[in-house]
């Protein structure tokens, strides 16, 4: 936003408006995180304002202020339709394409409401009035925090807002530990902090919340699961829909499983192929030059960023395994690169 749009956003906002708020599907920390931040925040203005998101979210983001408000669209898909419908504002966070919210996107595409989006993976549709974008933000509720500087709103942080923040910020960057974490995003924490954000207790919510199931699903996956292909520095798992099902699958479960291929010494390229709603869902994560946001658009109707991004296949679980390691010759320099 240059500063003229600014301005008329802050016109916008100065009267209580009714606002809607919608998110990625299978929403994650940041999306759930962002979605509520500036939730706390348009309320605080006296705005009318909902969280719609196009499906459910794990429990270990249940505890965050508003959560209890959040309309699922698959379950109140037809209160969600009139929200939408009458909404004065629209803003789409933590995704970059219609696509991402499903059905949902039919229906923020025919509103007449002004649109924002505000989020940070590559390559975004051009579908909104007003776009804070920026692919070098840790998260979107870097964003979000940048959102709320802009309307000169700092004052207006709170615990509550500042929880919803620093949840996104802590689950986008691996617990500040990937590459896109800068001194802005410290700095940034640090201000949360002292607007209140119970970090020590969100790192107990959100990583000390597993149940016995999902640990010995990671188990199964550590133990039986892994592939690991050293000449193509990759490495990955693949999970059956029955499989899930005999570790009583609850959604969350096999979050951050991929990281653990990637964590192997030598690895630049780990997978996570996952059998769910009658597809197969792919989680990609890279180290160093290799760009998974293009090899997910490029192979499995997907996206995101540079190093972590998702996708599809329509193909059976065998078949998909077969493609993607088909693919990977193809890919073996890059995978060799210095850098
Ligand atoms: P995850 O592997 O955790 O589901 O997603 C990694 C990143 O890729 C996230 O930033 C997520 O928003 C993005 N992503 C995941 N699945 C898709 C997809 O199907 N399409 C697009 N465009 N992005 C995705
Ligand atoms: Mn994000």
């Amino acid at each position: 936003m240059n500063p003229t749009e600014v301005k008329k956003v802050k016109a916008l906002l100065s009267k209580p408006k009714n606002s809607v708020i919608v998110t990625h599907w299978s929403p994650d920390g940041d999306a759930i995180g962002s979605s509520l931040g500036l939730y706390n925040y348009l309320v605080k203005k006296d705005h009318n304002v909902t969280v719609i998101t196009p499906n459910d979210y794990p429990s270990f983001l249940d505890w965050m202020k508003g959560e209890k408000k959040i309309l699922d669209f698959q379950k109140k898909g037809s209160a969600a339709k009139k929200l939408v419908a009458k909404a004065d504002l629209i803003f789409c966070l933590d995704f970059n394409s219609l696509k991402r919210i499903d059905k949902l996107g039919d229906e923020v595409s025919a509103s007449s409401a002004i649109k924002f989006i505000i989020d940070h993976h590559l390559q975004p549709e051009d579908f909104a009035d007003y776009m804070l974008h920026s692919v070098a933000a840790c998260s979107t509720c870097e964003l979000i925090y940048d959102f709320i500087s802009l309307m000169g709103d700092k004052k207006l942080l709170d615990k509550d807002i500042a929880n919803c923040l620093y949840t996104g910020i802590m689950t986008d960057t691996g617990s500040f530990r990937f590459p896109s974490t800068t001194a802005k995003t410290h700095l940034i924490l640090s201000d949360l902090i002292k607007a209140g954000a119970e970090n020590a207790a969100i790192h107990n919510r959100i990583y000390d919340d597993n149940t016995e199931s999902k640990l010995k699903l990671l188990g199964f996956c550590l133990n039986e699961k892994l592939r690991v292909l050293p000449e193509y520095r990759t490495a990955f798992f693949s999970l059956s829909a029955e499989e899930l099902k005999r570790f009583d699958y609850k959604k969350g479960d096999t979050e951050g499983v991929v990281n653990y291929a990637l964590s192997i010494a030598g690895i630049r390229f780990a997978a996570f192929l996952v059998e769910r709603d009658g597809i197969i869902k792919t989680s990609f994560r890279s180290k160093g030059s290799f760009d998974v946001n293009k090899f997910a658009r490029a192979h499995f109707s997907g996206g995101g960023h540079a190093n972590a991004a998702g996708g599809m296949s329509e193909l059976s679980l065998p078949k998909t395994i077969d493609k993607f390691v088909s693919l990977l010759p193809q890919y073996e320099k890059q995978l060799h690169a210095k850098k």
